[in-house]
């Protein structure tokens, strides 16, 4: 029989930062993960250079049913907090669009800082680990059965994530022990996610494959600008993923393709100083000429400019500006890069983490119902709820 005071499951992002916090005030931790490698995602992450924080954090970027929860943690554990960690290993980084932050070199810069870190404070971490039952015995003992052996511990940690890319080892264990022991879990859909189009569009968009636009992707609770990048799946890029995860199914969204531009009055401008040019060319100075012929009629992109009217002005503006799409569904959890809905937060201390009714129960990352933008925002709530829970645990 192993014993250690903390046995946290899942040795990502959120687990590691816990494991460090709680080792750290002398607690023994034991790290348990049933995957051949500790923090795979955070390897795989943005394209490899992880997003690991933003300039900006604040509630506003976070989804939950109950939105006040993330900032208690977030204000007490900031994106300037992890930013000293990075300081210190003196891991190279820059700033992209947002206030979002990267590696300049790899991902591994990130994953290598955190375990270092738990070498230091002596973190036990045990891999290819299967749990097969968990306990409660006392008021504070937990016993876990795994496939190695059975482990007590005071304080048992959650963070096995959610359930994006199971082929990197995503299960929904999580909310299976929340609710073994009577914790409800908001119902779960895969968020920051690119569109399947109804086949009928997918046919017709499917020449526009590899062009990416920026615009303004919006439906009725949010608006983003970002790019939309066209694929020969559907729709993907930043804008996409971001209204993904306000996305319900059977909704349509509405894409801006010209959102610095009244394109109207560019439109009749060009017509009172007597431009004698076709639609076509005149939006190819604007659009990629593949998008313009997708949006609008070949009739009217062949007309001159002088011989519209108003409404076919009108027509073709709102054709750009205002382009509604039903997207047929998301590419799911197989590529998406995060889980909406999880544990329900109600359930849980926004200060400890720990479970309301159940003593010693912790839930810390994204297995919580709070789901982060694009832009290193999961990262933030990751290291943000893993360090609060590792100051208690
Ligand atoms: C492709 C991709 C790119 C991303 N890029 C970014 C980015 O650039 N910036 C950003 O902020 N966020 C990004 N994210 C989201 C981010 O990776 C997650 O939100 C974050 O990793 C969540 O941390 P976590 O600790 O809660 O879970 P995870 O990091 O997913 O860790 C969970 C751990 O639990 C383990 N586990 C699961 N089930 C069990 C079980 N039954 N028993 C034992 N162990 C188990 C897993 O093996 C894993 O190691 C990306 C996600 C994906 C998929």
């Amino acid at each position: 029989m192993q014993k250690s005071n903390v046995v946290i499951i899942g040795a990502g992002a959120s687990g590691l930062m816990c494991a460090i916090e709680a080792a750290k005030r002398g607690r023994s931790v034991l790290l348990l993960d049933s995957a051949n490698k500790p923090g795979k995602k955070i390897l795989m992450s943005g394209g490899g250079r992880c997003n690991f924080t933003n300039y900006s954090v604040d509630a506003e970027n976070f989804i939950s049913q109950n939105p006040h929860f993330c900032k208690s943690a977030l204000s007490r554990y900031t994106q300037w907090d992890f930013l000293a960690l990075i300081d210190q290993y003196q891991v190279p980084f820059h700033e992209r669009d947002h206030g979002q932050l990267f590696c300049d070199d790899s991902a591994k810069d990130i994953l290598n800082m955190l375990l270092s870190e738990c070498k230091k404070f002596e973190v036990k971490i045990q891999l290819n680990c299967k749990i097969q039952s968990i306990k409660k015995l006392t008021e504070n003992e937990f016993q876990l059965s795994t496939d190695k052996q059975t482990i007590q511990c005071q304080s048992l940690v959650v963070a096995t994530g959610g359930l994006s890319i199971p082929k990197m080892g995503a299960t929904p264990f999580g909310y299976q022990l929340a609710q073994q022991f009577g914790i409800n879990v908001i119902p779960t859909q895969a968020g920051l996610v690119p569109f399947t189009l109804q086949p009928e569009d997918k046919e017709k968009l499917s020449p526009l494959s590899g062009i990416a636009v920026p615009c303004v992707v919006s439906n009725e609770k949010q608006s983003f600008k970002e790019n939309v990048l066209f694929t020969h799946r559907g729709l993907s890029g930043p804008a996409i993923l971001q209204i993904s995860s306000y996305w319900q199914a059977g909704e349509t969204i509405m894409v801006n393709f010209l959102p610095e531009m009244n394109v109207a009055e560019a439109l009749l401008k060009k017509r009172s100083e007597h431009i004698k040019m076709q639609l076509k060319n005149i939006l190819a100075e604007w659009l990629p000429k593949r998008l313009i012929a997708a949006l609008i009629t070949p009739k009217l992109l062949e007309t001159s400019i002088q011989d519209m009217s108003d409404k076919q002005v009108n027509n073709a503006a709102q054709a750009i500006e205002q382009w509604q799409i039903k997207p047929n569904a998301t590419e799911g959890y197989r590529t998406a890069e995060v889980t909406l809905g999880g544990v329900d937060c109600t359930a849980i201390s926004s200060k400890t983490m720990e479970s309301q009714s159940v003593s010693g129960l912790y839930f810390v990352g994204e297995v919580l119902d709070v789901t982060g933008w694009l832009g290193g925002y999961n990262f933030q709530w990751a290291w943000s709820s893993g360090w609060c829970s590792g100051q208690y645990v």
